[in-house]
């Protein structure tokens, strides 16, 4: 028996897996992205083939390795999960790929953060269905190829632009997934809810949908903590004012930006007089590392038009000196 949201509650891990989506049909939202992909996946199926390796691109949180599973699930074949950072060697790499069976699904999350070579042993891998094993080191070294039984080969990116131009020609289908609308992480959280046996409002899943960043993972995460309060301090039901009281107190604002997304647009505007600034200084001044405020914060803050890149650095948008209950300076950059 497979264990079930509110038994696996208390493990957030297990929590998150078990409220994963099983099928496309069962996907909320990313409509675009769920018919593409479901024709990709059924045009193989009729033609009997393993499908097109697949690209799924998008901030964190947004249903990239639950889209994963789920072409492996329509495939029939298991998943196997690894990731860019686990890759350092090309010979890691080599050892999964010579373990895959026909009609495999490999998934590779922050494919961006592979090594090189094994990036370069990948495109092989992945055109043609072989890999170069090199035996021995200097003049005389030999490379023995080896067949690969045709695979699938998922990757998932916070941003495709990443990718060397060579690795996102590879991927017959490139899937952007975007920030979810509130209605549609209303109806997520709906839907946790009841898997997790939680009892809430309308007003309560609306209040915790519109401050989750237009992120499912976050969305499922507030619900849990609200839940927590909920029982701790009331009868368990979540209501308006339970969850509103629950997110003032665990610092998510009414936007939905968290700690660090309110760290990058103070230091924007407080430390650099609103921009042009460098990412990289930025992401000094709130002491994170580059690409979480590049992959992490900086996406959000741009949808919500908060901040913007422009060809000289991170700008603040008169909304973002509202929002941090300043007055716009006569002289800002935007
Ligand atoms: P990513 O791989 O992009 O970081 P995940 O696939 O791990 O994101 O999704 C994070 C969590 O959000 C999962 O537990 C899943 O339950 C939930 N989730 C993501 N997308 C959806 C969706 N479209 N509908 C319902 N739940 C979703």
């Amino acid at each position: 028996r497979s264990l079930t949201a509110a038994d696996a509650d208390g493990d957030d891990r297990a929590v998150e897996a078990a409220l994963r989506p099983r099928t496309l049909d069962e996907v909320v939202g990313q409509e675009r992205v769920r018919e593409q992909l479901s024709l990709v996946l059924e045009a193989a199926r009729g033609r009997g083939r393993a499908p097109d390796h697949v690209l799924l691109s998008g901030p964190p949180g947004l249903g990239k390795t639950t889209l994963a599973m789920i072409i492996a699930a329509e495939v029939g074949s298991p998943l196997r999960l690894t990731s860019g950072p686990a890759i350092t060697h090309a010979g890691d790499l080599a050892a999964i790929l010579s373990g895959l069976h026909e009609g495999d699904v490999l998934f590779v999350d922050e494919i961006h953060r592979m090594s090189r070579p094994a990036e370069e042993m990948l495109y092989v891998a992945m055109e043609d269905f072989r890999v170069d094993v090199v035996i021995g080191k200097g003049p005389g070294a030999t490379a023995i190829p080896l067949e690969l039984p045709p695979f699938t080969l998922v990757g998932a990116t916070t941003r495709a632009g990443l990718l060397p131009g060579p690795l996102r020609d590879r991927f017959g289908f490139t899937g952007h997934l975007e920030f979810y609308e509130t209605a549609d992480l209303e109806r997520i959280v709906r839907r946790s809810a009841a898997l997790l046996e939680v009892e809430l409002t309308d007003e309560g899943a609306g209040e915790i949908a519109s401050r989750s960043r237009g992120t499912p993972r976050i969305a499922n995460r507030l619900l849990r903590r609200v839940r927590d309060y909920a029982q701790v301090r009331a009868d368990g039901v979540v209501t308006h004012p339970i969850a509103r009281a629950a997110l003032e107190l665990y610092e998510v604002d009414e936007s939905g930006l968290d700690r660090l997304d309110r760290a990058v647009l103070d230091a924007l505007c407080r430390r650099f007089g609103g921009g042009p600034v460098g990412v990289s200084t930025l992401a000094v001044a709130v002491g994170e590392e580059r690409e979480t405020v590049e992959e992490v914060a900086e996406p959000f803050l741009v949808r919500t038009g908060l901040l913007a890149r422009t060809p000289r650095g991170r700008v603040a948008t008169p909304a973002a000196w509202t929002h941090l209950g300043l007055a716009v300076p006569a002289d800002a950059a935007f």
